[in-house]
């Protein structure tokens, strides 16, 4: 057999891509990554998870992401779009402790852990799209890259995004057949937009509404992230064009305009459409796929960089396991496939959930028996690796079932529905003095 290239390639250089290739080069692995773009290049996604800093330390990033502007965050805060109820807590009042993590650009982020990869000695080619694969097979895989190079590896990551290349390649990617999760993101940044004082500032805000929800993410000293997801139906019932739908959702909601009073921003938004989707099995013969060109289900809980890195360093695991003797393939596949599996199942599981107006009910109340609440914070921090503890899967059994019994009983109180399409949007209730006191959750 012809020598191979590499012992690894690695497919698309954001957190997954440049998480794997940094630990597989400083474990003297012979790797290649390819990424389509120049660095560093615009992403969204820009709220990290108590669990994710974690990992960052155990990677031994703590002090370089430090040093990038960024904004701390303690916790996070849920809102009605029409300012009538809200909902703060911080994540150190989480079942399984550990509070801390950042929200930061992802132009910074990103390029910060792609020079990470090359300086562990990964050999990093950027402005290089892979075009086709050619050949996926145990040991040996073949790629084509828009110029032309072929490249061969013993192994290969995709960490494509939502590229999905492998998953495009087998014809294993499945959008979510779920109506209500196939949605559409419109997002900018801006400067001004209002922010909460003291240890509250860098909580990144979710206000919701009927037809989905707005983001506000506190990414600097004064720049803010701010975006809208919509179900795909509304959006293209609306006569409204796709670059000017932030500012028209803006317009609708008193909660958003509020906070939006003093902001200045562009008049258009980038988007981002069919982003739920899985491409099963996440690992087979010569593959792992990671971050999400494995799957990508709805952001509402910030969880997909964290699930990136997590999937990238498990993948990596495997790798160097079977390069040892110490894991078959198959072995190190069907572990893999596990860890995905086990570590997801519990995120889609709530995100489902969160489109119920009972579930928004129960969550907004801040408080349930049987610290079922703080449970809950514990998985939305990101504490279900390899998968969640016996005492966060029981309680959220029990709440799964309260939010099936809030919507016959009220076990809550009811919360009036808010809903961009019919609300009066007239001005005077930017101001709004009828804004609700939150509850906080400790
Ligand atoms: P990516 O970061 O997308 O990187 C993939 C890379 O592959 C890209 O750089 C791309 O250029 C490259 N590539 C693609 N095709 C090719 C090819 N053919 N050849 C070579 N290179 C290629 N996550 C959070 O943690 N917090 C949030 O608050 C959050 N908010 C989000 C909001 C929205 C609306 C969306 C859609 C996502 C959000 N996410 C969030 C998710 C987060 O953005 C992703 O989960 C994360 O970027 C995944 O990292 P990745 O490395 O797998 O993929």
């Amino acid at each position: 057999m012809a020598e191979l290239d590499y012992d690894v390639l690695v497919i698309g250089g954001g957190p997954a891509g440049a998480t794997a290739a940094r630990s597989l080069a400083r474990a003297g692995v012979r790797t290649v990554l390819v990424e389509k773009t120049r660095f560093p290049r615009f992403h969204i996604g820009e709220s990290f998870l108590p669990r994710h800093f974690t990992l960052l330390r155990e990677l031994g990033l703590e002090q370089t992401v430090r040093a990038l502007p960024h904004v701390p965050k303690f916790g996070a805060e849920f809102a009605m779009g029409d300012a009538s109820v809200y909902c703060r807590f911080m994540f150190d009042t989480a079942l399984i402790p550990g509070g801390l993590t950042i929200n930061i650009e992802r132009s910074v982020f990103d390029d910060m852990l792609l020079r990470e990869a090359r300086a562990a000695g990964a050999e990093v080619h950027e402005n290089t799209s892979v075009r086709k694969i050619l050949q996926l097979d145990e040991g040996k895989v073949r790629v084509l890259t828009q110029d032309g190079t072929e490249i061969s590896a013993g192994c290969l990551l995709d960490a494509s995004g939502h590229g999905t290349l492998v998953g495009r390649h087998l014809g294993t990617r499945r959008t979510a057949d779920e109506p209500h999760l196939q949605r559409i993101a419109y997002f900018e940044h801006f400067e001004g937009v209002l922010r909460l004082p003291g240890r509250e500032a860098g909580h990144p805000a979710i206000v919701m509404c009927d037809e989905g929800w707005f983001w506000v993410i506190p990414l600097n000293e004064t720049r803010t992230s701010v975006g809208l997801v919509l179900d795909h139906r509304v959006a293209k019932s609306l006569d409204v064009p796709a670059d000017r739908m932030l500012a028209w959702g803006l317009s609708k909601s008193p909660e958003m305009r509020r906070r939006m009073a003093h902001a200045s921003g562009p008049e258009t938004n980038h988007v981002l459409a069919d982003f739920s989707y899985r491409c099963r099995p996440y690992a087979g013969p010569g593959y792992f796929l990671i971050g999400d060109a494995a799957a990508f289900m709805d952001p509402i809980f910030s969880t997909g960089v964290c699930l990136a890195m997590m999937s990238a360093t498990t993948a990596v695991e495997k790798v160097l396991a079977m390069r040892q003797g110490k894991l078959s393939p198959a072995r190190a596949r069907r572990e893999y496939i596990r860890f995905v599996e086990g570590s997801t199942s519990i995120f889609f599981k709530i995100i489902r959930q969160y489109y119920s107006h009972s579930f928004r009910e129960l969550f907004l109340n801040g408080v349930g028996p049987w610290q079922i609440h703080r449970a809950v914070l514990a998985v939305l921090a990101g504490h279900v690796f390899p998968r969640p503890a016996f005492r966060l899967r029981w309680r959220l059994a029990l709440f799964s079932l309260c939010v099936r019994l809030n919507r016959f009983l009220p076990l809550v109180p009811r919360r009036k529905r808010f809903s961009l399409l019919h609300r009066d949007s007239s001005p005077e209730v930017l101001h709004s003095p009828t804004a609700a006191q939150p509850a906080i959750v400790e």
